[in-house]
């Protein structure tokens, strides 16, 4: 990119490193996670709301397209950079400002990884309900922008269902503050999902839920894919809300099996993963409702009733292997930078629940 672009960049960002146009740096945020991407011309990587408002501004008087990126796990191609675009690299906002557990509500920067807040909300027996497979990729400004649902979604929403304001910078360098409670039309709701066509959100108060006293699992394993599709409809006709439901097909078993041994039975066309979720008599009720339906359509029926257990049968589903992760292992040039950028990407993933065997993701085949 023209040098008198990056001389305006640095002036106007605060800090050193703020500001990268070196090999490495460029082709860490040349590739999406699904390997997708060109390099870009130059990387942003802003500490505070008033960077991002300054790069914005310098951008504008420029012409520079600024491509927000975070976790760039995003199924959308979000995150496209180009050599005349700058890529504006959020992990740096990374903070969570605030958890209040008396009004269960969290206030965070855009960079926080979805996991790292759940973490941070354990200890007061509260949750983040948007819990999307990516968690321990996924940032929560990237949950808010892609609207992102996970296996929770059916009983607790997606993250629209969520988020309660948001302060974010437009195009011009305006800041400006939505609220769920504003009157008039849906302006935070348009931001949300928007996939970063409208603002760049500087931070989000977001809305906990506290964590159910008691959560069963099951998992049903089915001959055919549509009769694990019917038996989720039969459940769902008894009344009985799962707290979380998932699915894996035969490819997906199979896919995972190859990196991980995750136990699911590798000859069923399709496995269904079940949470019930609510007091002990709740989970009781349901639980034996989800079961009776269960046993009435799968092959096999699993059930995990505590938190070990439940560790174990969700492991693998939670834990997808990066397809970067196959390429790392192909690559001969361990020095190069996306082959650095794979690894600590997949070393994200290798957080191993107690008493659970497992493949090293990126091991040496
Ligand atoms: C293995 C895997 C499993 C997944 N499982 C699920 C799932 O269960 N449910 C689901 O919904 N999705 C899932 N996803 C998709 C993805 O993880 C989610 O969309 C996630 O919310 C993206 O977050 P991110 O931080 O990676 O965002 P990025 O990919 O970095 O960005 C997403 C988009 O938002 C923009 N953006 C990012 N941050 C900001 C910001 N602060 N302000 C403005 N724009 C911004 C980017 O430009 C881009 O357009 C999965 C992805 C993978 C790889």
């Amino acid at each position: 990119m023209d040098d008198t672009i990056v001389s305006a960049f640095t002036a106007a960002l605060q800090g050193s490193d703020t500001v990268a146009t070196d090999k490495a740096t460029l082709a860490e945020n040349s590739k999406d996670y699904w390997g997708f991407g060109q390099q870009p011309g130059l990387v942003l990587r802003p500490r505070s709301r008033d960077d991002v408002v300054a790069a914005v501004k310098i951008a504008a008087e420029h012409g520079i397209s600024l491509v927000t990126r975070a976790g760039a796990s995003n199924c959308s191609a979000g995150v496209m950079a180009g050599a005349d675009r700058a890529v504006i690299d959020l992990t740096q906002l990374n903070q969570v400002l605030d958890i209040n557990p008396t009004s269960r509500t969290a206030r965070v920067q855009p960079g926080v990884i979805n996991f790292d807040l759940q973490q941070q909300l354990a200890p007061h027996k509260l949750v983040f309900s948007p819990d999307p497979v990516s968690a321990h990729l996924a940032s929560v400004g990237g949950n808010i922008i892609e609207n992102a649902g996970g296996p929770h979604a059916l009983k607790y929403g997606v993250t629209y269902n969520h988020v309660l304001s948001v302060e974010a910078v437009l195009a011009d360098g305006t800041v400006i503050n939505l609220s769920a409670a504003d009157d008039g039309p849906d302006l935070l709701g348009i931001l949300i999902g928007s996939e970063g066509t409208l603002a760049i959100l500087t931070e989000a108060t977001v809305a906990l839920r506290p964590i159910a006293p008691v959560t069963r699992s099951l998992m049903g394993s089915f001959s055919t894919a549509r009769a694990a599709a019917e038996t989720i409809s039969a459940i769902i006709h008894t009344g009985t809300v799962p707290a979380a439901v998932e699915w894996l097909d035969r490819a997906g078993i199979n896919g995972l099996q190859q990196f991980t041994d995750t136990g699911y039975p590798t000859d069923a066309d399709a496995i269904v993963l079940i949470d019930v979720d609510g007091t002990a008599a709740e989970v009781d009720r349901d639980a034996a409702i989800v079961e009776k339906v269960l046993r009435q359509h799968a092959t096999e029926v699993r059930r995990a009733d505590d938190d070990d257990a439940r560790a174990k049968l969700w492991y693998g589903r939670l834990h997808a292997p990066t397809p970067s992760c196959t390429a790392a292992k192909a690559s001969s040039s361990a020095t190069s930078p996306f082959h650095a950028n794979t690894f600590r990407r997949c070393s994200r993933q290798s957080r191993t629940p107690p008493n659970v065997t497992r493949t090293p993701c990126c091991s040496s085949p």
